[in-house]
């Protein structure tokens, strides 16, 4: 609780006491916390004030899972740990989607759990759970505040740990007592100047020796290729990268969160020829991307046998696990400085000419004809490629700054991916590592918070919309720049794709797992809170609402009404079902 002579003046006296939340809020504004998300309550709720007190924006959710994924994408954006509150026992447990989801995709979080009471814990207290063992799995560090003199403490390490090497997340567990119990503002400062200015960790550099290895198998391939992903975006690699292809001529492949280090439009890039750039490379440099099921492991059959890696990851364990020709343990850009300075000294350009330069691009041009006369068939009632085409044109109108595009759903995802283009680094959002459903919202108030002059645009499947629906109340309480396409085929996967066998059984009649309310009116759902809802199933009517919602730059959701047989069970990931 507050003390009385706390909340009366701003500047407290060095008699008056400062509690648990006070001190909590205070050492994350020193820790240099600009923004918190999460969900108040007991008893963490003035832990949230006590830190807006303290400078500190909180962005207070619905649920703590939005709150958490909200938080992983900060630290994606910022570089800076993206800090989840949350109450304590369900409240942890929701969270732990955001820190597992932060975990996965290799991001900096912190997030701070209330818990019950330290001596009541072990007798079934309200909302009780051994929180530290809950998030274990998820977390580089789990900490737990045992006074209220190890709080700024264990704010600054748990801020240090997230960033420190591969970026990951980091808890933080306040039990109630501790919340409540107070020390002297004299205390709390020496407390908070013990723990200011820390040093920010070291990246050491790899051996030069394996730098001058890379840089000479890269020269005398006769078919390179750079692969970089979004741990190159997060160590804002992008002028290394434009420096690197620019200078060597070697076409490039971006992961999909790697995609707009360079642009989508550029002329070596390889996207549009990705089965033949990975399948006939042979020596693939992998900056800042796993080797994992969305690099297809790095094996064959997609990739050819004898391709040499030259992975580059700031974890030493990754490169431990791929077992690359060439493993350069450090800063994607860092490294690529360094390679690009070890070329320079004998510099080499393939040229457009290059046979291998020549039949990438040869093949990416022939694929994009093919997808440009799909693009070109105006189909009403609306298949993915119809819609996707005017949201394609309608952001790249924006120009510069490019907006942040947001994007989950199985076909709504795999159909943006291809068509929609990026320009700009870190600028696209999706379902990442584990592709996970339900991200949508969290990530877009995440980005409107991190990169206040873009516009959010969301691109989403119905499903994966309604994971988060009611967060849309959050983007008209904050009035964010957001605007959310609900790709609307009344399900997952759309309409009902099971054969008559399978329609069978005491249940039959009822609607199909894969099946929602065929017409769902998500636009009102929007309205409900006072942003601005369109349901549209036509191109004009797309086009008009698009134009008008992004130059409001206001909270909208336009409802897109689909062909509900269009697209397929699975998306393009059938083979795992
Ligand atoms: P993508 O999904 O784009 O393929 P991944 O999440 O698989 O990307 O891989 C990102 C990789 O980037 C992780 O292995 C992570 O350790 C690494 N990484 C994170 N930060 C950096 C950095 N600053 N420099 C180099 N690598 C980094
Ligand atoms: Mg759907």
């Amino acid at each position: 609780m507050a003390t009385e002579a706390e909340t009366k003046t701003s500047t407290p006296t060095e008699s008056a006491l400062v509690d648990g939340s006070a001190l909590a809020g205070r050492a994350l504004a020193a820790a240099g916390a600009n923004h918190m998300f999460g969900v108040v309550g007991i008893p963490v709720t003035a832990v949230a004030t006590r830190a807006v007190a303290a400078g500190v924006r909180f962005i207070a959710f619905h649920n703590e899972q939005s709150a958490g994924y909200a938080a992983s994408a900060y630290g994606y954006l910022t570089g800076r740990p993206g800090v989840l509150l949350t109450v304590s026992g369900p409240g942890c447990v929701h969270g732990l989607a955001g820190l597992s989801n932060a975990w996965v995709n290799t991001w900096p979080v912190v997030m701070i759990s209330g818990s019950c009471d330290q001596a009541d814990f072990g007798k079934g207290d309200f909302q009780e759970l051994d929180q530290i063992a809950a998030v274990k799995p998820f977390v580089k560090l789990a900490l737990k505040a045992t006074s209220i003199s190890e709080i700024p403490r264990l704010v600054q390490t748990a801020f240090a740990t997230a960033c420190a090497g591969r970026p990951g997340g980091c808890y933080i567990d306040l039990p109630a007592d501790v919340l409540h119990q107070t020390i002297s503002e004299t205390e709390a400062l020496s407390l908070l100047s013990e723990t200011a200015n820390p040093i920010p960790p070291q990246v050491s550099d790899p051996d030069i020796t394996e730098v001058e290895k890379a840089a000479s198998l890269l020269r005398h391939a006769a078919r390179p290729l750079i692969v970089f992903g979004k741990g190159a975006a997060y160590a804002h690699a992008e002028g290394a990268v434009k420096k690197f292809v620019e200078t060597t001529g070697i076409p490039f492949l971006p992961t999909p969160m790697g995609k707009g280090l360079l642009p989508d439009t550029h002329e070596l890039a390889a996207t549009a020829a990705r089965s033949l750039a990975i399948g006939k490379c042979d020596v693939a440099l992998v900056v800042g991307a796993r080797l994992n099921w969305l690099l297809h492991f790095g094996e064959p059959p997609r990739w050819s046998q004898d391709v040499k890696f030259i992975l580059v990851d700031i974890s030493k364990e990754e490169i431990e696990l791929r077992k690359p020709h060439v493993g350069l343990v450090g800063d994607a850009k860092r490294v690529l400085d360094l390679i690009n300075r070890e070329i320079k000294d004998d510099p080499f350009c393939l040229g457009r000419t290059h046979p291998w330069v020549e039949a990438i691009s040869k093949k990416a041009k022939d694929n994009v004809v093919k997808m440009d006369a799909q693009l070109a068939k105006v189909v009403v009632p609306f298949n993915f490629l119809t819609p996707m085409k005017i949201i394609r044109d309608a952001i790249s109108a924006q120009g510069t700054p490019a907006p942040i595009l947001v994007s989950e759903g199985a076909n709504t995802m795999d159909v943006g991916r291809a068509v929609l283009v990026q320009s700009e680094p870190r600028t696209r959002l999706d379902a990442g590592t584990w592709g996970t459903m339900g991200v949508g919202l969290g990530y877009c108030i995440a980005a409107a918070i991190a990169e206040p002059n873009r516009l959010v645009v969301a691109v989403e499947g119905d499903s994966g919309f309604g994971f988060s629906a009611m967060e849309v109340e959050t983007l008209v309480r904050y009035q964010l720049p957001v605007v959310v396409i609900v790709f609307n085929n009344g399900g997952v996967y759309g309409g009902d794709r099971r054969t008559s066998e399978e329609i069978t059984g005491p249940h039959k009649d009822d609607p199909a797992p894969t099946s929602f309310v065929p017409g769902a009116a998500y636009h009102t759902l929007m309205e409900a809170f006072g942003g601005k809802g369109y349901r549209v199933g036509t191109p004009d009517e797309l086009k008009s609402a698009l134009s008008e919602s992004f130059s409001a730059r206001k909270p909208a959701v336009i409802n897109l009404i689909i062909d509900p047989y269009a697209g397929a069970e699975s998306g393009r990931l059938q083979h795992k079902n």
